[in-house]
């Protein structure tokens, strides 16, 4: 029997659950506050993991058109440009984990998952922009309900929070949970045109530098014909970070520079030739704890509402999007009835692996940003070491 899914948020991670059913063959509403879906964000990397349902979700031929197969993961110092390992990527992945390392713009992705929503036709996804959710309940044990801030109301079998970090599906359910918190970390975003930049700034790679309280990382994107550069720099010690709406060109501009003043060659070119920056305040949680952090009867959380994470380990729409490719399992095959069954064994499937995920990310940062003597072990450590210390099997296998 059709299951009828109630879907807050479309970003990543809610088209894609919104996908994933409609090809499971049950009925959603996609509700979005936006009034309308932009070309919001910057490049993503997705690994082999991701690839592989994206593939499995039927879009691994659209895919192809925009992605970016970067050769390489070259790691460096920020401060002289000294190479000090590299891992490939193009072909060795493919051959190790049956799917690419691939890197793609956020909006092209968001893109690619939305036409194929809206290709399901309206009957089975009925996506509603200009729906800001505020408010939920349930009809007895058997239906959940919610309403918009402009009166508005959607009726199902089950509500799944893909609202996003500072989602309202979390605090609902969860009043007592605390909210995501500042990590005191804030990464400065810029695209490049690959054909305005000197030869020698051109990348086919994913090039990573490493200095004391920063890193920066650059990718091809668009086919190659963009480069994203990200800098990801913690505030001085003792500065409250930065309010997420302080954020102006200027103040990025500003707080850039101030962050970057020891950067050397090539880097330091690159951050040079950026026109415009734009600044994340970087939040997160502490790892999850347990599946009652995801689900409790027929609500459940998936990506960044469930489980916010710095962007250090590049997989924070790879959860999403395996959460939603894993809640859609559970859910297949079964009745309106089995619905908080199916959903306590999606919470049971992801919660450790999300935990291990943002409790990984937030040990890179701390391993990326070392200062003084044992950031010298740590380069000794990876120079010999590299793609042993580089590659993630846990991670791109599962
Ligand atoms: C600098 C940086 C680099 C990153 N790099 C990578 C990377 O390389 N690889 C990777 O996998 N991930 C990366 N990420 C993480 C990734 O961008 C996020 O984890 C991912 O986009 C989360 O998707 P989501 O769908 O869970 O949430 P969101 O994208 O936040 O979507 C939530 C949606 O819900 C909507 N919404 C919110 N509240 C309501 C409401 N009340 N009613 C209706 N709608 C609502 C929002 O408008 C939004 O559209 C990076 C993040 C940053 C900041």
């Amino acid at each position: 029997m059709r299951i009828h899914s109630l879907i807050v948020g479309g970003g990543i991670g809610g088209l894609a659950a919104a996908l994933a059913l409609a090809r499971a063959g049950h009925g959603t509403d996609l509700m979005e506050q936006a009034p309308a879906f932009d070309e919001v964000g910057a490049g993503i990397q997705l690994g082999p993991n991701v690839v592989r349902r994206l593939r499995a979700l039927g879009l691994g031929e659209a895919l192809e058109a925009f992605v970016a197969r970067p050769e390489r993961l070259c790691v460096a110092s920020a401060l002289t440009g000294a190479r000090i390992a590299s891992l490939p990527l193009a072909g060795a992945f493919e051959q190790r984990y049956g799917a690419p390392y691939f890197t793609i713009h956020r909006a092209d992705l968001h893109g690619l998952l939305l036409a194929a929503v809206r290709e399901q036709g309206a009957e089975q996804v009925a996506v509603h922009t200009g729906a800001r959710i505020e408010r939920l309940s349930t009809r007895g044990d058997e239906r959940v309900c919610v309403a918009s801030v402009d009166g508005r109301a959607w009726e199902g079998d089950a509500l799944v929070g893909a609202d996003g970090v500072w989602g309202q599906v979390r605090p609902r359910i969860w009043p007592d949970a605390l909210p995501a918190r500042p990590t005191g970390h804030t990464a400065f975003r810029a695209l490049l045109r690959q054909d305005a930049l000197p030869a020698a700034l051109r990348s086919r790679q994913v090039d990573v530098w490493l200095a004391p309280r920063l890193h920066a990382v650059a990718y091809p994107v668009r086919g190659g014909d963009w480069l994203n550069l990200v800098v990801l720099a913690e505030s001085p010690a003792g500065e409250a970070p930065p309010d997420a709406r302080d954020w102006d060109q200027a103040s990025s501009r500003a707080a850039l520079d101030r962050a970057t003043g020891h950067v050397g060659q090539p880097l330091r070119s690159l951050l040079d030739a950026v026109p415009a920056w734009r600044a994340w305040t970087l939040c997160d949680r502490p790892p999850l704890t347990g599946p009652q952090e995801m689900v409790d009867g027929r609500v459940a959380l998936l990506g960044d509402a469930a489980h916010p994470m710095l962007p250090y380990l590049a997989q924070g729409a790879g959860m999403a999007i395996e959460d939603a490719v894993a809640l859609v399992a559970q859910l297949d095959g079964r009745t309106p009835a089995e619905v908080p069954h199916a959903l306590a064994r999606y919470a049971q499937a992801r919660w450790a692996r999300n935990a291990q995920v943002q409790a990984r990310a937030r040990r890179n940062g701390r391993i990326f940003h070392l200062g003084g003597p044992v950031r010298w072990g740590r380069d000794l450590a990876m120079r010999f070491a590299g793609p042993a210390l580089m590659d993630q099997p846990w991670l791109y296998a599962g």
